[in-house]
């Protein structure tokens, strides 16, 4: 398959819209790398100018050693040339042929013979599980199927990366469980480099091996699921993954019996004991719980964990196996986890917190824990 490797790549749309800043980005032979960031963040830009939709504003893009983009030096290779597979955010069927001709499209163009383009057709779909539909129009086909039919149609090329837009976004919540787990296996026997982007954090980790997520055309960090989730290089990938969202509160840093706190306001908040902390004290933190470590219990869960103030129950919410409340300390709130009983809304309970995962980030929003 290949290694795609990004340097210094920019996409600036006139008069001076910034889609892409700088990407650094190398993807591995064989991984399913991910994309995950807000709508209009830049992330169909960055496959459109893998797949040669699009020209840089500067950089290079390199296919194992070729050069695929070099806008110093004048190269860009014309989009059949890169042999990439892709697959759009509406699958983009043709509606007036068939399936088995929708995918045979791409081979038709590249005038192979047309047994050869019978086997190749017949082939894919059967790894596909679509070998008896090719007889029919995507009108008469469920949104699972026309997905298949769109993978099948960027896959029968051979090509060396398959780049996929919003893959699931166009089904239902019961199809789009197995459609995640269809692909994320489908890539693993094809061993196909392949690059998904979307907005949907369940999407990106049901099929990840790493990740990057992007913020206004930035890459703000890349790493695998947990990387992302328990060591967030900043405030914005912290809010951005996890749901519920990560507790925020703003605070000031202080030193009481030899112990950070996080001063903020009607709440003080046990920190982790890291040296990092101490060129901050006195200086203004933001302090991020996830609701996973703080936490309703009759009693704390490990002698590690401290207790906070009591809070105000303000609201229970029950969802599926897991029960979160909302607290509030006189204007303060946080969405915190229910183990054992669920409390009364209104009363005043302990709240307990797991202190070794509270994340600290600084004014300028980067992790200093
Ligand atoms: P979505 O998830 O909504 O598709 P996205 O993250 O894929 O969003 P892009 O489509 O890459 O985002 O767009 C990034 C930015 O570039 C947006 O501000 C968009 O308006 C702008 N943009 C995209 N294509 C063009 C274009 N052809 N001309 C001008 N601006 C564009």
């Amino acid at each position: 398959m290949v290694v795609v490797t990004l340097e210094n790549v920019d996409k600036i749309f006139p008069p001076n819209v910034v889609a892409l800043k700088d990407i650094n980005l190398k993807i591995n032979d064989g991984e399913f790398f991910v994309v995950l960031g807000p709508s209009g963040h830049g992330k169909t830009t960055f496959l459109r100018v893998l797949a040669g939709l699009e020209v840089p504003t500067r950089g290079r893009i390199m296919f194992d050693s070729e050069v695929i983009v070099d806008t110093e030096r004048g190269i860009f290779v014309d989009p059949p040339k890169r042999n990439v597979g892709m697959v759009f955010q509406n699958w983009a069927l043709y509606p007036h042929m068939k399936v088995f001709d929708n995918i045979a499209f791409p081979l038709k163009i590249k005038r192979l013979p047309k047994r050869e383009i019978e086997a190749r057709v017949r082939e894919i779909a059967e790894i596909l599980g679509i070998g008896d539909l090719l007889d029919r129009y995507p009108r008469q086909l469920s949104g699972g199927q026309q997905q298949r039919v769109a993978i099948a149609r960027a896959l029968v090329k051979r090509p060396r990366l398959l780049l996929l837009d919003e893959p699931f976004s166009n089904l239902d919540a019961r199809i789009r469980i197995s459609a995640r787990a269809f692909v994320k296996r489908l890539q693993r026997e094809l061993k196909i480099t392949t690059i998904l982007v979307t907005h949907d954090q369940q999407d990106a980790y049901s099929v990840a091996d790493r990740l990057a997520v992007l913020r206004r055309g930035v890459i703000q960090q890349v790493g695998n699921v947990e990387d992302l989730l328990d060591r967030p290089a900043n405030l914005f990938v912290a809010t951005f993954l996890g749901d519920p969202p990560m507790n925020i509160f703003e605070g000031k840093i202080i030193r009481e019996g030899g112990s950070y706190i996080a001063d903020a306001g009607s709440l003080k908040i046990p920190l982790p004991d890291a040296p990092s902390l101490g060129g901050y004290v006195g200086r203004k933190v933001f302090v991020g719980i996830r609701p996973a470590d703080i936490y309703i219990a009759p009693e704390p869960q490990s002698r590690e964990h401290a207790v906070l103030r009591s809070g105000r129950v303000k609201l229970v919410e029950v969802t599926g196996f897991v029960t979160t409340a909302l607290v509030e300390w006189d204007g303060l709130e946080a969405r915190v986890q229910v183990i054992g009983r669920a409390p009364e809304e209104g009363s005043e309970v302990p709240v307990y917190v797991n202190v070794g995962k509270v994340k600290i980030f600084g004014d300028d929003e980067r992790a200093i824990t």
